[in-house]
């Protein structure tokens, strides 16, 4: 099932769209904590506009350098331990939002990135057991102020900017993130192409090691990390995140 946040001018609604990504059922509520049941209003996606798929309840975490490729292109190896920090809810945004880029900033970065939503409350999830709690999957840009995330010496100011963390197009279900292909473009021109079989640290990993130390909550939002070849983004230019199975998450970078 694809479940998209989207809007036709008024409040945010939620449908299901269909294989070929073109038409949207909607349905009555949020099918995060309401049994789905459809209206029988639908729609082009074409003539919506999509929101992000979820806006997490308390946390966007994310997880640094879990692709072997992706940690010696910034110069090191993969941590032992998955590498965990917080993104602000606040940084949040949707398919097609523009990404603002901070005057605080002059080298912002794309890094791709498989999205995992979960849907139930968690803590000290076996990695066995870590699908019960997933209810689907999205694609994200962990937006980076690389030059303020060296400068810093950690990264909550770097990733956490106000539009830095965009989610979408929607959250498919029913997916197996073992092997998925994963490509990035800046505007048009494939920078970042790998497979989510690359993670250092896998999915259920991800989930048993977070939730032994965060209660994880319906609408947490856990980002995998980011394959090679992250680069920088100029204002006017437009970053694509292209998971397999999933979509396409499309962004144009702005500086006010
Ligand atoms: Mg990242």
């Amino acid at each position: 099932m694809r479940i998209a946040r989207f809007t036709v001018g008024d409040d945010p609604r939620f449908g299901l769209v269909d294989g070929a990504g073109e038409k949207l059922a909607e349905i009555t509520g949020d099918p995060l904590y309401q049994r789905i049941e459809l209206t029988g209003a639908t729609y082009a996606v074409a003539d919506v506009r999509l929101l992000a798929p979820v806006i997490p309840r308390s946390k966007v975490i994310g997880i640094g350098k879990n692709y072997a490729d992706h940690a010696a292109e910034m110069g090191g190896t993969p941590p032992a331990q998955p590498l965990m920090f917080l993104v602000p809810n606040t940084a949040v945004v949707g398919p097609g939002d523009p990404i603002v880029m901070p005057p605080q900033s002059r080298e912002v970065h794309y890094e791709g990135e498989l999205a995992v939503v979960i849907g139930r409350v968690a803590k000290d999830v076996a990695p066995e057991d870590a699908a019960k709690v997933i209810f689907g999957y999205t694609c994200a840009n962990d937006v980076t102020a690389r030059d303020l995330q060296r400068s810093d010496g950690q990264w909550s100011r770097a990733k956490g900017f106000d539009t830095f963390c965009p989610l979408g197009p929607w959250i498919e279900t029913d997916l197996d993130p073992g092997a998925l292909w994963l490509v990035t473009r800046r505007d048009g021109e494939v920078v970042q192409d790998g497979t989510t079989a690359d993670m250092v640290f896998g999915v259920g990993e991800l989930i048993a090691y977070a939730s032994a130390a965060f209660t994880l909550l319906p609408g947490d939002v856990i980002l995998t990390g980011t394959p090679a070849g992250v680069g920088p983004v100029e204002a006017g230019q437009r970053v694509e995140v292209e998971i397999e199975d999933i979509g396409v998450l499309s962004n144009p970078f702005v500086r006010h």
